[in-house]
């Protein structure tokens, strides 16, 4: 190129550039493009198709921009994506994925196009919306998505503290779940909200004997303890919850010298509750021979609780070492109190005919196994003042419910397995009649913050076995098949409690042996 061509190409660029800026501005403002999905501003290469049942969004640009891990099966049809530490599970053609544990239904399911799989609006709300705290906006005039940082949410959250048998009951609840992280601190504990911020009740004072305070700030609640209070915390699902279970410290007696074995000692000691049934007033049962079921339940429980510590690491706390009269709340509230590991209720049967003999263990359920079982939570609720009357009505149902809820139900895949155990020592050692693990809304179980369970030892109404049981040497059988059973229980890694699913109901009633025909 010559210098002349040089400047006559310059004149020409000059001359034509104010008509190139003029069509420039003169242009309609946005030529018909495709859609688009624009990410803080920046336009993102992720390919969209447009359904009459609206837009899918191809899954893999996006992993690789909003963050996750993106796996799929042999089949190429179902897909892992994780999310932090959120396991989401789709398959091209289903509508229903899961998000962590819960099922969530799609408005359309995923497909395969361009860019592989495809996945719709609610999708990208349920998993990166949910989970890290994406917002997406879908503008379908301009068929463009806008994805931002979600300012932080505010979410309402509501106080409860109950009090609840030598425990107290801080619950949480929260409207949708929060991102947050629990610290616990000498006589405190905090939650502390990540992205969101609280919407914190009405302020109200706290009267409680173990918590003093309850505090909200946007991005924290603090629940401060009396000085010698801890804290436990689990969660509750539908709605969520965040429940703190405040003690206080254990009373374990504190063995003597500071060794090191002594120090592994304590802290390997397990406490057990026993319970004899009935007292006072309350006789429980009578046999045919006139022996009362609060006078064997007691001898029972002072021999259990020698064997007990003779053979175990465990320290035993009985409920009551006399004759007195004990409300059923009691019961549990000295196992709370005492931050129980195991709480074992003892009693005696009764049947209206005299044939019926074996015995039974039994764990909480809101509901009875059978018509028997029913029949037994029934006799053994009535004794004890706090007892409700059978016509008290629905808030008092509604109230247990809440305690069975908040207590028992968080142990009862433990309670289940304990009592399993003790039922197949028991029949193992008397060959006695299996009568089968049951379930029964026994309210003496309700409330225990720990594995629980009922153990009828026998049919105080049967003559035979009202016998039997003042022979000191049979109730030292049944005193070793229990023993043995809790040896056992201790023995086997516990059940993480905090991702025990809640037993469904009693229809799941486990009985060790099926075929046991229903007594008289
Ligand atoms: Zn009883």
């Amino acid at each position: 190129m010559t210098e002349l061509h040089r400047l006559v190409l310059l004149a020409t660029l000059l001359l034509a550039l104010p008509l190139l800026v003029a069509a420039q501005i003169g242009r309609p403002a946005a030529p018909p493009r495709g859609p688009a999905v624009v990410l803080d501003g920046r336009e993102l290469a992720v390919p969209v198709t447009i359904t009459p049942g609206g837009p899918l969004f191809a899954l893999r640009p996006l992993v690789d921009s909003l963050g996750g891990q993106l796996g799929g099966d042999d089949t190429g049809e179902s897909y892992n994506l994780k999310i932090e530490a959120t396991e989401v599970v789709t398959g091209i053609g289903n509508a229903i994925i899961t998000v962590g544990e819960e099922i969530v239904s799609l408005s359309q399911p995923p497909v395969r196009g361009e860019g592989g799989p495809q996945v719709p609006l609610d999708f990208l709300r349920k998993t990166w919306g949910a989970v890290s705290g994406y917002s997406f906006d879908w503008r379908p005039e301009e068929s463009r998505l806008i994805i931002s940082r979600r300012e932080s949410r505010e979410i309402k959250v509501t106080l409860d503290v109950v009090h609840l048998q030598g425990m107290t009951t801080v619950v949480l609840q929260f409207p949708e779940t929060p991102r947050y992280r629990i610290n616990q601190l000498p006589g405190v504990v905090e939650v502390q909200v990540l992205a969101d911020r609280l919407a914190p009740p009405a302020r109200k004072k706290v009267e409680d004997s173990l918590v003093q305070d309850v505090t909200f700030a946007p991005q924290q609640i603090r629940i401060q303890l009396v000085p010698d209070a801890e804290a436990e915390s689990y969660l509750l699902d539908n709605p969520f919850r965040l429940v703190f279970d405040v003690h206080r410290k254990s009373a374990a007696p504190v063995p003597v010298g500071p060794s090191a074995a002594a120090a592994d000692l304590r802290s390997s000691t397990r406490t057990i509750v026993v319970d004899p049934g009935h007292g006072g007033t309350e006789t429980g049962a009578i046999g045919p021979g006139g022996v009362a079921e609060k006078e064997l339940t007691l001898v029972l429980a002072r021999d259990l609780e020698a064997r007990l510590t003779q053979r175990l690491p465990v320290r035993v706390v009985l409920t009551r070492t006399d004759d007195s009269k004990l409300p059923l709340d009691s019961r549990t509230a000295i196992a709370n109190q005492n931050k129980a590991d195991l709480f074992i209720s003892l009693h005696l049967n009764s049947s209206l005919g005299s044939g019926a003999h074996g015995a039974e263990t039994y764990f909480l359920s809101s509901q009875a196994s059978d018509t028997h079982a029913e029949s037994a939570a029934a006799t053994e609720n009535v004794s004890g003042a706090a007892a409700p009357a059978p016509d008290s009505g629905q808030e008092t149902q509604d109230l247990q419910m809440i305690l069975w809820d908040l207590a028992q139900s968080h142990h009862l895949a433990e309670s289940q397995r304990f009592a399993g155990l003790v039922q197949a020592e028991l029949n193992q050692a008397l060959e006695l009649k299996d009568r089968g693990v049951k379930q029964a809304p026994f309210r003496v179980l309700m409330g225990a913050a720990m594995p629980a369970v009922l153990v009828e030892l026998g049919f105080i109404s049967n003559p035979d076995e009202e016998a039997k049981l003042q022979n000191p040497a049979y109730r030292a059988d049944l005193v070793e098949a229990l023993v043995r059973a809790v040896g056992r229980y201790l023995e086997a890694p516990q059940v993480d409690r905090r991702s025990t699913p809640p037993l469904p109901p009693p229809q799941g009633a486990v009985r060790s042996n099926p075929g046991s025909p229903t007594p008289p």
